[in-house]
């Protein structure tokens, strides 16, 4: 036999079984940003390397060591894009939906990032987003925050998350904590372990972000981000948590949270839960005033989130949360060669008049008992019997796959409703 060829690694397949519950999760996404009027918007997975060197920065984790990036057979250098954010925001502004105006998007689909895969960490992600655009908030920020704690609700997980919130006030603010962190940093260097003090002068507020348990022991004592902010940033934050409060979304000012992207701004969250291990987060946003005008648009606020797929179905796997619905709900046997004209009419018929039924037909002849065999094996509760008797007399025997009931014979007209009333179809 020939060499099987596999996977890359850290890309996986989503095989039947698991289409599922990705189709539960997805559509509960689809349901959530139609009820706040967001609007889709789909970009290429490949862009120019540029976009993401220039919006995410050149010293992150990222740029530095994640992406996928190839020369095309012009010499052109491309990435696949290891997140959503920077192409929403190139596509804004090339047609112009940005210029003087208001969108609330949404986007859904894979991204690559060159990790060392692990539970929760893969090189192929999939990542849903919402990018609200010409919005300076806080209301506009409360907004996406809502819409991500009513996902929960709807998927059933709201007491397995927690809401992080922070603020890193403005560019000025920044800059002028940056110095006083990098002061004490500089003081306590002998502490610090070598990607921190890589980090220290590249890239210091990314020191923060750091897993290593004692360098965060450490920064226990450093100078206090919210300490820093601007006025106005201190307004907008207040405002924020003044506004959750109000609505009942409970959550933890963190300021040590920052983000591992260059490009935000002012408010930064992060949903965060003890059910997935080291991967806990599984929603992360935040403000980016910047972006819009430094991917050479006009200066734009903007606000939005990213939510890992991957961690959300493994959480609800481990909670034992969401309902697949079966891929075949009915299944028709057909019995002899003279049954099949009237069988094949029928089920064209039923999927004619019950669009939502999800019916699959035997195909490739056998016996009674290997039909009810593939019958039951196709998940189905219900299996629709056709032979030649029932094809000649227009009817059709009905028996219970997963209940105690006899089986019994109706005519196609009273098939319908049943099937209707007994799948709960509209
Ligand atoms: P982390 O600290 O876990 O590396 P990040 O800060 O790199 O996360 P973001 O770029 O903010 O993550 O992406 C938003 C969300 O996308 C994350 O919270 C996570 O749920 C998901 N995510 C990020 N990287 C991966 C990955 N390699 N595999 C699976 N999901 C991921
Ligand atoms: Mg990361």
């Amino acid at each position: 036999m020939a060499k099987q060829i596999q996977a890359i690694r850290g890309m996986n397949d989503c095989l039947p079984e698991q289409s599922g519950a990705w189709q539960w999760v997805e559509n509960k996404i689809r349901d959530l940003v139609a009820a706040y009027g967001y609007q889709e918007i789909r970009t290429p997975i490949v862009e120019s390397t540029d976009l993401f060197k220039r919006s995410i920065g050149e010293v992150t984790d990222i740029v530095e060591k994640e992406m996928y990036t190839f020369e095309d057979r012009n010499g052109d250098s491309l990435t696949l894009r290891p997140e959503g954010t920077a192409s929403c925001v190139r596509a804004g502004n090339e047609h112009g939906l940005l210029y003087n105006q208001q969108q609330r998007l949404w986007y859904m689909g894979p991204m690559f990032r060159h990790e060392r895969p692990q539970k929760g960490r893969y090189r192929q992600f999939h990542q849903f987003g919402v990018e609200a655009f010409g919005l300076d908030g806080p209301d506009i920020d409360v907004e996406v925050i809502l819409m991500s704690a009513r996902l929960w609700q709807r998927l059933g997980i709201s007491d397995q998350v927690t809401l992080e919130i922070n603020s890193l006030g403005s560019n000025e603010a920044r800059a002028r904590y940056k110095d006083a962190l990098v002061e004490f940093l500089e003081r306590n260097e002998s502490s610090l372990d070598e990607d921190s003090k890589k980090r220290m002068h590249s890239n210091p507020l990314r020191v923060l972000d750091s897993k290593n348990p004692d360098v965060q022991l450490l920064l226990a004592d450093a100078p206090d981000l919210l300490e820093y902010l601007d006025e106005e940033s201190t307004q907008h934050f207040h405002m924020l948590c003044e506004r959750l409060t109000q609505l009942g979304i409970e959550y933890r000012v963190n300021s040590r949270l920052v983000r591992g992207l260059d490009y935000y701004n002012r408010t930064v969250f992060e949903w965060v839960t003890d059910a997935l291990g080291a991967q806990g987060t599984i929603c992360a946003g935040g403000r980016y005033d910047g972006l819009v005008e430094q991917l050479g648009g006009k200066a734009t606020p903007a606000v939005g989130f990213a939510m890992g797929l991957e961690r959300l179905v493994l959480l609800l796997d481990a909670l034992g949360k969401g309902e697949a619905r079966p891929a075949v709900e009915a299944y028709l046997c057909i019995m002899g060669e003279q049954a099949q004209p009237y069988a094949m009419k029928l089920a064209e018929t039923l999927r004619d008049h019950l669009p939502q039924l999800r019916l699959q037909t035997h195909c490739g002849g056998g016996n009674f008992k290997k039909q009810l065999k593939r019958a039951d094996k196709s998940g189905a509760s219900l299996a629709l019997i056709v032979g030649e008797e029932e094809a000649q007399q227009q009817q059709v025997s009905l028996k219970y796959l997963r209940e105690d009931r006899p089986q019994e014979q109706v005519a196609e007209a009273v098939l319908l409703p049943m099937l209707k009333q007994i799948f709960n179809h509209k």
